[in-house]
């Protein structure tokens, strides 16, 4: 079920969206990156890499794998905006991102304070590019397959994540 943080998120990316200007889909999450002061580049990471965000001395750099798939690459850069937007009273650090498990670049024995941001940035990253107010929308009616795939390329994002926001809303019936 979802929990109180959860939906405290959705607010969040709501309002943000809103105050950018940017509230549609599909979401500019580059957009919201750059409004949010983020240099978002494209790089050759190693496969298993999404890629990272720096924030260094005032100067904020998203990494992206240019090589993951376009979807995958929303997703990162959204979970990277989500770790500038959330933690930010972190100061100055990097976070790096991995494909199934995320680490956190200095400290291999990564602590539970970070696998929960983690999770926070992948929270954010939902909320970001299927905004919950624009998928109630759609809510018209039982959906189908079909219908689910239609958001999916409507927001530019995988099924399977499609699938996950929708469960965790509890707009979609557990099968
Ligand atoms: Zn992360």
């Amino acid at each position: 079920m979802r929990n109180r943080y959860a939906e405290t998120i959705d607010q969040q990316t709501t309002e943000l969206l809103r105050k950018l200007n940017l509230l549609g889909i599909p979401v500019d999450v580059e957009g919201v990156a750059q409004k949010l002061g983020a240099e978002v580049v494209y790089g050759d990471l190693e496969d298993d890499m999404s890629g990272f965000l720096l924030r260094e001395k005032g100067v904020v750099t998203i990494a992206v794998n240019k090589l993951h798939h376009p979807n995958r690459r929303r997703f990162t850069i959204a979970h990277e905006c989500g770790h500038l937007y959330l933690h930010a009273d972190q100061g100055d650090r990097l976070w790096v991102d991995k494909s199934y498990s995320t680490i956190f670049y200095r400290d291999s024995n990564s602590s539970s304070g970070d696998k929960l941001a983690e999770i926070q940035a992948n929270q954010f990253a939902a909320g970001l590019l299927m905004p919950e107010v624009l998928l109630k929308e759609h809510l018209t009616q039982e959906l189908s397959d079909v219908d689910i795939f239609r958001l999916a390329l409507r927001c530019q994002v995988s099924e399977q994540a499609m699938t996950l926001r929708l469960l965790s809303l509890g707009m979609l019936a557990t099968a």
